[in-house]
């Protein structure tokens, strides 16, 4: 006898571009029946105008911090909570502990609320040499970055990411070193930019450039924080004919028109706000003293001064442009979840619920099929996990969300990002309900998963 059967629904088929009813059953973690037919289960559940859809994948987040906040789980509950069943921590080259830490407190803690796949930080492994943000790396630091690093690929990580606006000191040819020191052809190499605005297309010819020297999968993440100030359209028809000659190359993009970073960052250096030509009330703080608090410059001052691993917001990017890399047939949406004492941007709560409600219902800028299939099967295959998850199909791998079209609903926004979401009536992971009515259920379901194997 199956475990669920999921009857009514419609699940999208990617192969002809349509939405196909099926019944679903589920048996140990898998999908074990596909077809018109009933079946005996469990439990029956009537998806009658929803949406089967396969898990989300968000191919980028920022995982916890065990070492810092205690093991336990924030982010991956506000993932699991908007429908997420696998995402990729490790990102902008910030992990926030060695792949080996992150794997055993997970198994330590009997699982996860979400399927994870890690990044190696680069900038993370160049902090603990002791390194300044400007300070150009020494070369022989490298080879003790690299061991670190092929420590973690030992460990299952599925590529490396590189956060050039944090630490300017890290070059091209460090990149290029990287990539090549490391073995794995297959291996992710994941880039927050060097700088926006006028210097954003040079950033992205740097990362085709990569991509070239290197051929290894290249990653442009969240591409609307870098571009999203003017230059958008012309980043995406550079990025869209060098996609079409080598699908290596790929992006990633946030649905929201504001940034988030840490206020003691480089990325608040400078003449900042008049570099975005923003006011500083177009900064809001998110931790207490100054929770929701929009800046002055003395509230700037003291946050950069005092309060430097604080999440800020900054309300600067064009909507045109979040709206034109979100609808881009190619590429992928990601949320860049990242929180600090469970402070932060709405997109680590509200990112995908977000994209069908905004931009796929009220916006229509993009259709159902090709947003389900941008946080579905696209990261499942730049993965490579496409064997098993990113689709409805027999014998894949029981991760599911089960959706309303017609009511998906983001609850959290920039005051408040508890509120919860609506609309998604079921999110199955490992072939159990994880999350029912937005509401967690089960939150140790999820597992690590090694790259490759
Ligand atoms: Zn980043």
């Amino acid at each position: 006898m199956l475990d669920y059967l999921i009857i009514n629904g419609k699940y999208p088929d990617f192969e002809t571009g349509e939405f196909k009813e099926a019944n679903i059953g589920i048996s140990q973690g898998k999908i074990a029946f596909f077809g018109a037919e009933l079946q005996q289960a469990a439990e029956i559940i009537d998806a009658a105008g929803k949406v089967v859809s396969p898990g989300f994948i968000d191919i980028h987040m920022h995982e916890e911090w065990f070492g810092e906040e205690g093991e336990q789980y924030i982010v991956s509950k506000y993932m699991l909570g908007q429908g997420v069943t696998t995402c990729v921590g490790g990102n902008c080259g910030l992990m926030h502990q060695p792949a080996k830490v992150f794997k055993d407190t997970i198994a330590k803690l009997g699982g996860s609320p979400v399927n994870y796949m890690l990044l190696s930080g680069y900038n993370y492994y160049r902090t603990q040499l002791g390194y300044g943000h400007y300070e150009p790396t020494k070369p022989e630091d490298c080879e003790k970055i690299y061991e670190r690093i092929r420590e973690d690929v030992a460990e299952g990580v599925c590529g490396i990411s590189f956060g050039l606006e944090y630490d300017p000191g890290i070059t091209y040819e460090d990149m290029v070193n990287t990539a090549k020191a490391v073995e794995g052809d297959d291996l992710m190499i994941a880039i927050h930019y060097r700088a926006d605005r006028s210097k954003g297309l040079g950033n992205l010819q740097e990362l085709i450039d990569l991509q070239e020297t290197t051929n290894k999968k290249v990653q442009f993440s969240h591409l609307g924080s870098c571009m999203a100030l003017g230059k958008t359209k012309a980043a995406l028809d550079m990025m869209n004919e060098y996609m079409e000659k080598n699908p290596r190359f790929s992006f990633d993009t946030y649905p929201y028109d504001a940034f988030s970073s840490r206020i003691g960052s480089a990325v608040f250096d400078g003449n900042c706000p008049e570099k975005w030509g923003k006011k500083y009330e177009d900064i809001m703080m998110t931790g207490e003293p100054y929770k929701n608090v929009r800046c002055t410059k003395e509230i700037f001052e003291d946050c950069r001064e005092n309060y430097p691993d604080m999440y800020a917001v900054a309300f600067v990017m064009d909507s045109e442009g979040i709206s034109a890399a979100v609808a881009n047939p190619k590429g992928m949406i990601a949320s860049d979840g990242i929180l600090k004492d469970g402070n932060g941007h709405p997109r680590a709560a509200g990112t995908f619920p977000r994209v069908f409600s905004k931009f796929v219902r009220e916006d229509k800028v993009i259709s159902l099929m090709d947003a389900i299939r941008k946080v579905t099967l696209e990261p499942a295959k730049r993965l490579m996990i496409d064997d098993r998850k990113g689709m409805v199909r027999a014998g894949w791998d029981a991760d599911l969300t089960i959706f309303d079209p017609e009511t998906i609903q983001d609850g959290p926004d920039f005051s408040d990002i508890t509120i919860k979401s609506k609309g998604i009536d079921y999110v199955f992971i490992n072939g159990q309900i994880a999350a029912r009515d937005c509401e967690i259920v089960n939150e140790r379901l999820g597992v690590f998963i090694p790259y490759n194997k």
